[in-house]
């Protein structure tokens, strides 16, 4: 069985407590590699390779234009070992080979675009009142900052953290999810063989108390971002709150996914079967709730449960294979748990609500579909992060809207229907940083992507996140010979 260490500094360096954890494929619930179990005594060592590479003038004093130059040889790098990190997640957390593949096509272009930036972050000169003042604004990197990711897709959530921050000139300790450490790993000698002076970015695997807190708490990090859940983002922001720590945080959701009358139904159903079933449903964007409109709720349901009754379960590793396993033990009881919990509140099941017969020793759960649900049951408000939906009907677009709305997250919405004007009013009056309309988990490095209420904080992608990765200095410089003005009033 392989064994990682720690990635600190451009070397592999053994955990100073001394200890290994494994990590189980979730297809076959064996373990395939033990990764070092971090703790506050590697945390430090990593912050210092961070905060030493932050200042070493082969990172500081690098232009903005050869930095971006770095990333773009990144790309390259990734592009080279495309299907080896594709597979490698896929071992890890079960998500299809087919669409890691996709993924790694994709994970490339998140370097490319924030290399075209790297030489377009700059201040600006602001207009004074006085000809003797000149007044600008820097941008500057903000220092080392802490990533903390998930296990449900670790390079992709990675990369959109990893890009701009290196961009802006920051330097990076990750701490992966302790059930997905391998494909990061994997992906941190690229940086090196890229180019990036050692000790820019740095990778401390371990649990979340023993490794990720220590790096939140760490006040050598300047900045956290996360993702992941709701509960742990909350830990995090109240303990970055406390000394002052920027933090963008990408959290949970319970996602509406609405079909009305006058949609394409055909794409509407197969719009929910991606909303949902992807990826086994372990997606923060997951299309959990679902809403049809009276009119066509039978024929929509019909639909989705015909197309989930034939979704071919099994290896992930297979061409074919439409549902793999979820990514760990732990998760399967969870979704266990709340099928159960569904059932007690009412909930009938439409479609699976149990383990499918695979003939292998994986975490699979078949897709499952409720019906006669309650948006107030707990199945319609907390995320499960499994293959399940609860589909209800409604009748007019206020009362779906307020429905929709009455979630505490506000993470992504989806709308089916063929008509503009509602097109607008619908992502106008949703509570969700994303939108889509006859489409569902369409995302790009250039789309801001944001969670409302307890679905985060900060922006990810897109122009803005450079912002999070960025503080702005006004500097003053009197260009007049004195300062001949009266010291007891303001200037400007
Ligand atoms: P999690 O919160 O359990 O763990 C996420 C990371 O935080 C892991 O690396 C974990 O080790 C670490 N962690 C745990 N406790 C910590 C602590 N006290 N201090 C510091 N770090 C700590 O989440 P998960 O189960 O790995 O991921 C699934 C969740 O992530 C879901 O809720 C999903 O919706 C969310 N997610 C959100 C997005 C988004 O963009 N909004 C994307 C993907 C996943």
């Amino acid at each position: 069985m392989d064994s990682f260490d720690h990635y600190i500094g451009g070397e592999w360096t053994a955990p100073a407590g001394g200890e290994y954890f494994p990590s189980v494929n979730p297809a076959t619930a064996k373990p395939w590699y033990e990764a070092a179990r971090g703790t506050r005594a590697d945390v430090d060592r990593a912050v210092a390779a961070a905060r030493a590479a932050f200042e070493a003038p082969s990172w500081r004093d690098l232009s903005q234009t050869a930095r971006g130059r770095l990333l773009r040889r990144l790309a390259d790098k990734i592009g080279e070992h495309a299907e080896e990190l594709a597979r490698t997640e896929t071992l890890d957390n079960g998500k299809l080979l087919r669409e890691m593949r996709s993924q790694l096509a994709s994970i490339p272009e998140y370097f490319h675009y924030y290399a075209g930036y790297a030489d377009k972050i700059s201040g600006d000169v602001i207009p004074a009142a006085s000809r003797d003042i000149l007044n600008y604004t820097m941008r500057e990197p903000v220092g080392v900052v802490g990533a903390i990711t998930p296990w449900n897709s670790p390079l992709l959530l990675t990369a959109a953290k990893l890009a701009p921050a290196l961009a802006a000139g920051n330097t990076v300790v990750v701490k992966p999810s302790e059930h997905t450490s391998a494909s990061l790993l994997k992906l941190a000698p690229l940086f090196d063989a890229a180019g990036f002076p050692p000790g820019v970015v740095n990778v401390v695997t371990g649990f979340g108390a023993e490794a990720g807190a220590p790096l939140v708490e760490h006040p050598d990090v300047a900045k956290v971002t996360f993702t992941g859940s709701t509960a742990t983002g909350a830990r995090i922001a109240a303990a970055c709150g406390s000394r002052f720590v920027p933090v963008t945080l990408e959290l949970g959701g319970k996602s509406p996914n609405i079909v009305f009358a006058d949609a394409d139904l055909r794409a509407a159903a197969m719009g929910i079967i991606a909303g949902v079933f992807a990826a086994a449903g372990q997606t923060c964007i997951a299309g959990s709730r679902v809403f049809l409109q009276r009119a066509v709720y039978d024929e929509v349901l019909e639909l989705v449960c015909e197309r989930a009754g034939t979704i071919r379960i099994g290896d992930p590793l297979e061409p074919e294979t439409e549902l793999g396993p979820v990514a760990f033990a732990g998760q399967l009881d969870k979704i266990e748990e709340y099928v159960r919990i569904g059932v007690a509140e009412g909930g009938r099941l439409l479609a699976g609500g149990r383990r499918p017969e695979t003939g292998r020793d994986g975490f699979f759960y078949s897709p499952t579909v409720f019906v006669d649900t309650d948006n107030a049951m707990r199945i319609c408000q907390e995320e499960i992060f499994g293959p399940v939906v609860t589909v209800m009907p409604f009748d007019t677009e206020e009362e779906v809207v307020r429905l929709a709305n009455a979630t505490s997250y506000g993470l992504a919405a989806g709308v089916w229907t063929r008509d503009l004007a509602r097109a607008h009013r619908m992502a106008s009056a949703l509570e969700a940083g994303t939108v889509w309309v006859n489409t569902y988990r369409a995302m790009a490095p250039m789309s801001p992507r944001s969670g409302f209420k307890a679905s985060g904080l900060g922006v990810e992608h897109g122009t803005e996140v450079l912002r999070e990765y960025t503080r702005v200095k006004s500097v003053w410089i009197n260009t007049g010979e004195e300062e001949a003005r009266d010291p007891f009033v303001l200037r400007s």
